[in-house]
């Protein structure tokens, strides 16, 4: 019997779970785009998230998803013949490289495989050998949604450091801002690409792009930049139109505003410790189901797994059976497995992720964990006992 309806939830690794507060913010006519609230409320979304991002330098907004910050700060500073160096984590690494690619650069990609963080030791060396400097850029994916990989930041660009090399650190936060700590400047990040699908609690639509000097110098440099990419006309135009090169995402920016209050208000340290602490209870359980049956996290260092979102193996065809149940009995979706076999792969199915990122709070998180372990019953997969009493436990304590 299906006990699927009332309330869903949708734990996939974005879009994530919108905040009605927000989808009402988005609910309304078209507004004046020439004059009046929308050119002032626009004006104040800056400082907010440049705050969320740990930056006193620019922030920028696009029209458009995840790939398009990546290919909007990309086109600012890497042209045909340029290379970069990308330390690959997962699916998401490997798909920046390809943006790269697509602009003409030479991609050097140094893969870590798909259950392991970036060693900021071989990064350090790959940057050694480079001894013209011709490596422009380090392309890194702080958290790889596809295998929950959270990569050391700081140790990368001290790795740079280290090196003396000149490259431009660019980071891609798409699925870790406003989960995982970030410090933009802090770190000594030099241009970083987010969205608002993840974290953000906006739907999918709008990619924001930060950037300091360092990375402006290059820009300054470049010999042409696509007019639509351009972050330059972006900053501080004399047009309103001038900051989205077009008509303004009028709508996402109303849900955006109400995002950046709830995640201010709620405080940044609060939000990052809310997203650790329901990363922990759901690690706790996984463990202590996977003391009698088959399902793993994919990532066996704590340090190094992403508070927002969990790759889980479960052996085929368990994930795909498992999803399919709590989808349909339960009106709980799970994420599938990215990138861990391919498609036409029988073990393909057993691999999936939770999704846990954003508005999310405690009883959700022991909701999901519960249906889960109420699909592996159902669907004859074995399981350690005291899983849900441990997560509890990590909730309570
Ligand atoms: C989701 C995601 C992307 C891609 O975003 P789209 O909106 O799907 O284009 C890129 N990088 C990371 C780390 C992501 O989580």
């Amino acid at each position: 019997m299906s006990l699927s309806q009332g309330r869903s939830y949708l734990a996939i690794p974005g879009p994530s779970v919108m905040p009605d507060a927000v989808l009402r913010a988005m609910h309304r006519g078209a507004p004046n785009i020439y004059e009046g609230e929308l050119i002032e409320m626009t004006a104040g979304l800056f400082p907010d998230l440049k705050r969320v991002a740990g930056t006193s330098h620019v922030a920028t907004i696009y029209i458009g998803n995840g790939h398009a910050g990546w290919e909007a700060a990309l086109a600012n500073v890497v042209g045909p013949g340029d290379t970069v160096l990308v330390p690959a984590t997962g699916l998401f690494g490997i798909g920046w490289g390809e943006i790269a690619s697509g602009l003409g650069a030479d991609v050097q990609t140094l893969d870590f495989g798909r259950q392991s963080p970036m060693d900021p030791a071989r990064i350090e060396a790959a940057l050694r050998a480079d001894t013209e400097h011709k490596i422009k850029a380090v392309l890194a994916v702080h958290v790889d949604t596809s295998t929950s990989a959270k990569s050391d930041i700081a140790g990368v660009r001290a790795a740079l450091d280290a090196a003396g090399h000149p490259a431009l650190l660019m980071v891609d936060c798409i699925a870790s801002l406003g989960c995982d700590r970030f410090e933009m400047d802090a770190w000594g990040v030099d241009v970083m690409v987010s969205a608002s699908q993840k974290g953000l609690m906006v739907p999918p639509g709008l990619a924001f792009v930060f950037f300091n000097d360092r990375a402006q110098a290059v820009r300054a440099r470049m010999e042409r930049v696509s007019r639509y990419w351009d972050w330059q006309s972006r900053t501080d135009p004399d047009l309103y139109y001038q900051h989205f090169c077009g008509t303004a995402p009028t709508h996402h920016l109303y849900g955006l505003r109400v995002a950046l209050d709830m995640i201010l208000d709620e405080g940044l340290d609060h939000v990052w410790a809310r997203h650790a602490k329901l990363a922990r209870a759901i690690w706790a359980a996984v463990e202590t189901w996977g003391q009698g049956g088959p399902i793993r996290l994919n990532m066996a260092d704590p340090a190094h797994r992403s508070h927002a979102v969990t790759a889980l193996s479960i052996g085929a065809p368990h994930g795909t059976n498992l999803r399919r149940w709590t989808q349909d009995q339960a009106g709980l979706t799970l994420g599938i497995g990215l990138g861990m076999a391919t498609d036409d792969d029988p073990r393909a199915d057993g691999f999936f992720r939770f999704g846990h990122m954003g508005h999310v709070n405690a009883q959700m998180i022991l909701g999901m964990l519960t249906t889960v372990q109420a699909g592996m019953q159902a669907s004859g997969i074995p399981f350690g006992p005291g899983a849900l009493d441990a997560a509890a436990a990590v909730i309570a304590g």
